[in-house]
């Protein structure tokens, strides 16, 4: 399965993790701004979204 990446730099003061888990999507951290999630845009198994988001500061 194709892995997927999506940065999400812009957001900055936003819990993406927790906002997608509002969602009802599994997310779970792969590294420290680093996250897999099951891709929202299609029907999806496994987790193949990777993303990378910086918390703001
Ligand atoms: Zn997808």
């Amino acid at each position: 399965m194709k892995i997927e990446s999506i940065e999400y730099e812009a957001i900055k003061r936003v819990n993406l993790p927790e906002l997608l888990q509002g969602y009802g999507l599994v997310v779970k951290a792969s590294g420290p701004e680093n996250y897999l999630t099951r891709c929202p845009f299609h029907e999806d198994k496994t987790p193949s979204l990777s993303m990378s988001w910086k918390k703001g500061k």
